[in-house]
């Protein structure tokens, strides 16, 4: 399918009247109801609750219009617990799902009453050295193996650092019971970016399955199966898009083959989905600042992998329109680039596009998880702004871009002075 951006040009030369590119720009609307139809898809399940992956997009403007939508946060660090304190979620609204999780982190979770989601079987006494354990506790689950769908391999959980076996969690769930926890949750993360609607419903009938023989062996209270991430998005115009009716139908089904005949149809479904909340609702914005012409044809943007690290590190495909020539015939071949001293500073390598000039401003999609989040400061470069065109069509700046004072600030320690 054609990908069409969220914005105009018109609308973007507005914003860059204020706040100049390179910006990460995210989509209110679409995020709105895009959350909405989760909700709906999993509406047959009286418990059912999203827990946004924060780390996909720490920004507390994001975290509090999910929060309007009945999302609570997922988070896996001192800092992200802070970030979803900041908002007002707390309490249950939060699932601690961290792994080598330091005492501090560990200490405000459980101050906070969040759920805590235990990595290893080990983290009992590490959880109990800290006080009263919690009535609640989750479990992570690691199957070992592959994880398939069909005839296809999609991850290796035997190479995964993640979790603990079975045996392992109904060890840790007969401990925690003597220990006076009463209800459980059980998790597991077993393959990122999946846009098979199959994924969901293969992994809840995993867990459901785990679910009822971790029942029979320890006779504990599974409250919760929690899916964790990992539904994908259509980053390629040619790959199909998740269908979360469809994934939230399959899950029922699951549900109701295994769960309901065993007498555990209170089991809430919760999910900590990060990519399918927000990936298709941000766009990087950026300016093109240079062309050159060797023995391919490059673009170089004022945006680089600092700001947008997937296609670098991963090779991510991230499709790009060119604002005001969305419907120009894609007659050229370009490298887009960034500034970076690394040769993966490519946006795009030998892309199809319609003739780029000096100024021109570009829209790389599908930005809006695993973007701004993952940026870093590699040759100098500032982290971008952040920017929410909001759902009355107006714009917000949502995190200023950083300056060379913020670059410099953690030498504050030491007797040189920098320039601004
Ligand atoms: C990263 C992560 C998520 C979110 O993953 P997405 O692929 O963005 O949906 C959820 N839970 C845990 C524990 C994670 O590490």
């Amino acid at each position: 399918m054609k990908k069409t951006p969220f914005v105009t040009l018109d609308q973007v030369r507005q914003i860059t009247r204020e706040i100049p590119t390179p910006f990460h720009l995210y989509d209110e609307a679409g995020i709105r109801a895009n959350a909405r139809a989760l909700r709906r898809a999993f509406a047959w399940n009286e418990g059912f609750r999203e827990y946004f992956a924060v780390k996909a997009t720490p920004n507390p403007y994001i975290i509090r219009i999910l929060q309007e939508e009945g999302c609570g946060c997922d988070c896996a660090s001192y800092a992200e617990l802070l970030l979803a304190e900041a908002v007002g979620v707390t309490g249950r609204d939060v699932m601690f799902s961290s792994n080598v999780t330091p005492e501090k982190d560990m200490r405000k979770a459980r101050s906070m009453g969040a759920y805590i989601n235990l990595d290893d079987a080990s983290y009992v006494d590490f959880l109990a050295s800290l006080g009263p354990v919690p009535e609640t506790v989750c479990l992570r689950f690691n199957p070992g193996g592959s994880f398939s769908l069909g005839n296809t391999i999609m991850d290796m959980p035997r190479d995964a650092k993640y979790g603990m076996t079975e045996d392992q969690m109904a060890g840790a769930i007969n401990r925690l019971m003597k220990l006076g926890t009463r209800h459980f949750g059980i998790h597991a993360f077993l393959a990122s970016n999946t846009t098979a609607n199959e994924y969901y419903p293969e992994l809840a009938s995993q867990l459901f399955r785990l679910a009822v023989r971790l029942r029979s062996a320890t006779g504990a209270h599974i409250a919760f199966v929690n899916l964790s991430g990992g539904i994908g998005v259509d980053y390629r115009p040619e790959q199909p898009a998740s269908n979360i009716q469809t994934i939230g139908e399959g899950v029922r089904r699951r549900f109701e083959q295994i769960l309901t005949p065993a007498g555990m149809d209170d089991v809430a479904i919760f999910t900590e989905l990060g990519r399918f909340m927000l990936a298709p609702y941000g766009h990087l914005v950026s300016t093109v600042l240079h062309l050159k012409h060797i023995y391919r044809e490059y673009v170089g943007l004022d945006a680089c992998a600092a700001d947008l690290m997937r296609p670098a590190m991963y090779g991510a495909y991230h499709h790009i329109t060119v604002l005001g020539k969305e419907d120009a015939i894609l007659d050229h071949v370009y490298d887009v680039t960034g500034g970076l001293c690394e040769n993966n500073d490519k946006f795009a390598i030998e892309r199809s596009l319609p003739e780029i000039h000096r100024g021109d401003i570009l829209v790389i999609h599908d930005t809006g998880a695993h973007g701004y989040s993952m940026g870093y400061n590699y040759n100098g470069k500032l982290r971008s702004a952040e920017v929410l065109l909001t759902k009355d069509g107006g714009f917000k700046l949502i995190r200023r871009a950083e300056s060379v004072k913020d670059y410099f600030a953690t030498l504050d320690c030491t007797e040189f002075a920098f320039g601004e």
